[in-house]
């Protein structure tokens, strides 16, 4: 038998994979709905990109995270 984990979405349910089936999605939601919506998920994945990059610093993602989560 396989062996069971616990379902990576938060649900705390077993699973013989990552996901129980359909529970991706469900963490895909949570975690747009944390950060406010798939605009500002897709705007902080940018924002960690230019940190990454060089191309921001540390203040500059901080304040722009800052603003992110304030708005949601
Ligand atoms: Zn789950």
């Amino acid at each position: 038998m396989a062996r069971m984990k616990t379902c990576e979405c938060g649900c705390n349910e077993t699973s013989k994979n990552e996901f129980l089936p359909g529970h991706d999605q469900k963490l895909r939601v949570l975690l747009e709905q944390r950060v406010g919506g798939l605009l500002a998920l897709r705007s902080l994945i940018e924002a960690v990109q230019e940190y990454q990059s060089g191309e921001w610093t540390e203040q500059q993602l901080g304040q722009h995270v800052r603003k992110l989560f304030r708005r949601s």
